[in-house]
């Protein structure tokens, strides 16, 4: 596999769409035991997890909604540790079983303040699944409940991940060269 260019970084092929979609069916089958008889919300964070999300909410063979949140913290390739709302929350989430679908969990940070939103919206229960997750990095007390794949501190790209906004529309997951060992 060639790697790939995006603006002055190289990358390399890190996780193949065979992989991923194998993970993703196997996250749903999980998602459909538990949720058997209910009917949970996915509340997908923009924009990252838009393609994992996709994915994982045609994967599920359940009656599900669907519903988007957007919030942001990173800049380049670091985390700001700042977290801004650009779309907030529009749904009626009392009683409801929410599924928070995100692409990554690296510090844990915009996850860990969604939470703390989510509460006062009175949800029946919140349960997070994660396409990604990079434990070295986490520095919030977040749970995943579905993970996708545990991966080094290190920063990737592709399936919906972005650098600087260019690389999302990749279809596999790619890492930074320099970052491989
Ligand atoms: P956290 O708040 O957990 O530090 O950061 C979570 C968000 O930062 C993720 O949802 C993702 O959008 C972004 N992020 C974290 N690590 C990476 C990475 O390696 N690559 C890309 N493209 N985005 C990342
Ligand atoms: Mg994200």
């Amino acid at each position: 596999m060639e790697p790939v260019h995006i603006r002055d970084k190289h990358f390399k092929l890190f996780i193949g769409r065979d992989e991923i979609q194998q993970r993703i069916s196997h996250m749903a089958q999980q998602i459909e035991q538990d949720y058997s008889g209910k009917q949970p919300i996915f509340l997908c964070l923009l924009k990252g997890s838009f393609i994992f999300a996709a994915d994982l909410f045609r994967a599920v063979n359940m009656p599900a909604e669907v519903s988007f949140v957007r919030l942001n913290s990173y800049d380049g390739t670091n985390s700001t540790g700042e977290v801004n709302t650009l779309l907030a929350i529009n749904d009626i989430l009392q009683d409801r079983h929410v599924i928070l679908v995100e692409d990554i969990i690296d510090t844990g940070k915009t996850v860990h303040e969604l939470m703390k939103e989510l509460e006062y919206l009175q949800p029946a229960s919140v349960k997070l699944a994660s396409l990604l997750s990079k434990p070295d990095a986490l520095q919030h007390d977040v749970t995943i409940d579905y993970t996708g794949f545990v991966i080094p501190d290190k920063f990737v790209v592709g399936y919906g991940m972005d650098y600087n906004e260019l690389g999302r529309n990749l279809p596999d997951i790619y890492v930074l060269a320099d970052q491989e060992d």
